[in-house]
């Protein structure tokens, strides 16, 4: 007897589906998946138990309504006969999939979540007022961040004067520091932010 699979929770819209399209009822699902959502998911049951939980999960037309949809798109990349892409109950009408429909919030070992906040024990990370997390975005509704001069500090031509830098990778930039004078930037952190960020295989910006 196998050892049972821990509980891995996956919200849906926003996770699962890329939810671009404003939002209609709980069994209107009109977008498509995320890019890799289907394929992480289904390689995720050879190890959890992936439980889909979400707010249209409360009504049976809710959990088939995205079921259907995940079996719809599931043909389109895995092919018809693959376990992901299976559309009709069981016998005595029960959803026979790889992925569970949770009716309500399961006890999981993990939660991925477009809008939840990892606690690690200090409730000052979360900012200085609880109104601090009224500004959160989740990560499809933030703004697209402008793409900034190539690096300049490797080579030593950071130059004097108000300085921003930047850090990216090959889909374009991930974070955006503050502008920084030259007093708060000097040359030599620019230099050694530059050497890390290659380190790490991250394109820097440094712009003046
Ligand atoms: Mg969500």
């Amino acid at each position: 007897m196998s050892r049972r699979k821990p509980i891995l929770c996956v919200d849906f819209d926003g996770v699962i589906h890329s939810y671009v399209s404003p939002w209609v009822n709980e069994v209107t699902i009109p977008d498509p998946p995320v890019p890799g959502a289907l394929r992480w998911l289904w390689e995720a049951t050879e190890w959890f138990d992936v439980q889909i939980y979400s707010s249209r999960s409360k009504s049976e037309a809710g959990r088939e309504a995205m079921w259907q949809w995940m079996a719809k798109y599931s043909a389109q990349e895995f092919g018809e006969d693959h376990p992901m892409s299976l559309a009709e109950r069981g016998g005595d009408g029960t959803i026979v999939y790889p992925i569970g429909f949770a009716h309500e919030k399961p006890a999981a070992f993990l939660t991925i979540d477009d809008r939840a906040l990892t606690f690690e024990g200090d409730w000052s990370d979360f900012g200085e007022s609880p109104a601090d997390l009224l500004s959160f975005k989740p990560w499809n509704k933030r703004p697209k961040p402008a793409p900034l001069a190539p690096y300049a500090g490797a080579d030593g031509t950071a130059v004097a004067g108000q300085g921003r830098l930047g850090v990216g990778n090959q889909d374009g930039l991930v974070a955006n520091g503050p502008l920084l004078t030259s007093a708060q930037l000097p040359e030599p952190t620019a230099l050694e932010i530059g050497a890390e960020v290659r380190r790490r295989g991250l394109m820097g910006s440094y712009e003046n």
